[in-house]
């Protein structure tokens, strides 16, 4: 068994890939034998189709021996998180609801990773529908992190995160509505994007909440996520909300860019070095502004005061629009049907409670009650107003600085089972995120050290449709800092 290959960043996977020392194939074994021997560990896999993995993998190596190679990415394997459709395999969304549902279609961003010629290889896991900060959610399994399996990976993209983490991948996509690409990034020692909404489509990505809901990419290195980027943005004539902007080449753009500006303006909000924030993070996010300073950035203290209200404001919205996303899962249409069902109203109904796990449940309940009319403007349209204003405390915040520097999570992982009670400080734990996407700006997670003995990341934060100085400032960073080198010895 070799697992090395599997280890590697995409980047360093093509360059083998191109002067055809290594075959697609052989990457593909050496993914599935990394799985084969940590998974049981991890649990970040909810499956995978062996003979699809390596008939792609076989079309690639035909495709490079007939010299057309369809550019870096082909052959490289991609993990989807649970929620993101490959026609013809299952998708469960981490939850008993879909627990036979098969997908009749590609989402976009799978059709895209096809187009480069990446193999589409796996289901990874997530918590239920998206709705977590842990994977615990999930009703299919846990997943553990792999820098030290008694303690949670993050989530709700739980199981990408710890499948690149680990090795067992070299690129997986993940979905975030208020966090769940950047935490669990951030928890498990990888990168992680989350574009503006609206850079990638969300055709075929079962909705959370579909006004903060964006695909985005994990992976290794900066490189790689600019890599992974490109390829899955742009307009879409099967999403309204995916914008036309043309997709700059991130990848070429940062190769060419490295070495270039460095002299950015930082802004940090002071909000967000509050209370609350582990003093052992806060010296990583510290050191990390250190490091820009010396490069020649310019720090300021900027102020975001809607942060304060960003946790309830999300928990409103998100609730509100999950309500309503999660009422197509009726036992009818779709989802899990309860055989006790004797009439129309009990299938609903039983169905309904057979199929959801809690936390689902906690939410629809939640969501519903702040869309019944007489509790409407109360919260639902008091919400919105109130992200507009934090939207426009970002905005004011861009007119004096370029991007903004944050911590992604105020603590470490924590252990598994430790937080099921606890449920608030869960939520409380998003507050660095959150802002982020009702605001729907891009975001970045990098990781920058360690705290207790765990993978600390740092947030940057840009303007709208401004991934490229996020890639750019990172990889500066990056580049003088060696993480990605860095593997959870497990
Ligand atoms: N942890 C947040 C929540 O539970 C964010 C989840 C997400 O981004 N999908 O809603």
């Amino acid at each position: 068994m070799d697992t090395s290959l599997s280890q590697k960043p995409a980047g360093e996977l093509a360059a083998l890939l191109a002067g055809k020392k290594i075959s697609a194939r052989e990457l593909m074994q050496s993914c599935i034998d990394s799985v084969a021997a940590v998974d049981d560990k991890v649990g970040a896999f909810l499956g995978f189709d062996e003979k699809d993995a390596f008939r792609q993998a076989d079309e690639s190596d035909a495709r490079r021996a007939a010299g057309n190679a369809r550019g870096l990415l082909d052959g490289i394997p991609v993990g989807l998180k649970d929620n993101i459709s490959i026609k013809d395999q299952p998708l469960t969304c981490a939850s008993k609801m879909l627990k036979s549902y098969v997908s009749p279609y590609d989402a976009t961003v799978t059709a895209r990773l096809r187009d480069a010629g990446a193999i589409v290889w796996a289901w990874l896991n997530m918590d239920e529908f998206a709705m977590g900060s842990s994977t615990e959610n999930s009703a299919r399994k846990k997943t553990r992190n792999p820098w030290d399996t008694s303690r949670i990976p993050g989530g709700s993209s739980g199981g990408s995160a710890a499948a690149v983490a680990a090795g067992m991948t070299p690129l997986a996509l993940g979905s975030d509505t208020g966090g769940s690409i950047r935490q669990p990034a951030s928890h498990c020692g990888v990168v992680g994007i989350k574009p503006t909404y609206g850079r990638v489509s969300r055709y075929g990505v079962a909705a959370y909440a579909s006004s903060l809901d964006q695909v985005g990419t994990i992976s290794h290195t900066v490189e790689d996520a600019a890599l992974l980027l490109g390829a899955i943005s742009g307009a879409d004539r099967h999403d309204g909300t995916a914008l036309a902007n043309p997709v700059p080449d991130y990848f070429g753009e940062l190769k060419k860019s490295a070495g270039a500006k460095s002299a950015w303006k930082i802004g940090v909000p002071k909000e967000f070095l509050a209370d609350g924030l582990d003093p052992e993070v806060r010296r990583q996010i510290d050191a990390a502004l250190d490091f820009y300073k010396a490069a020649g950035c310019e720090i300021k203290t900027v102020s975001l005061p809607g942060t304060a209200y960003a946790v309830a404001v999300y928990y409103i919205i998100s609730t509100a629009e999950a309500s309503s996303n999660m009422a197509r899962f009726d036992g009818i249409r779709y989802g899990h049907r309860s055989e006790k069902a004797t009439d129309a109203v009990d299938i609903y109904a039983l169905s309904r409670a057979e199929g959801f796990g809690d936390e689902v449940k906690r939410r629809i309940i939640l969501g519903t009650y702040v869309l019944t009319s007489g509790y409407y403007d109360a919260y639902y349209l008091r919400a919105q107003k109130i992200r507009t204003l934090i939207r426009d405390d970002f905005m004011r915040a861009f007119g004096e600085v370029d991007f903004i520097l944050s911590p992604v999570s105020p603590t470490t992982p924590f252990k598994l089972g430790e937080r099921e009670k606890d449920v608030l400080s869960v939520y409380l734990g998003d507050i660095y995120t959150i802002p982020v996407n009702l605001a729907g700006l891009p975001a970045i997670s990098v990781p920058c050290g360690l705290a207790h003995d765990m993978p600390v990341g740092f947030q940057l934060i840009g303007k709208p449709l401004d991934e490229l100085t996020l890639l750019a400032a990172a990889n500066v960073f990056e580049k003088t800092h060696e993480f990605a080198g860095r593997r959870p010895l497990m």
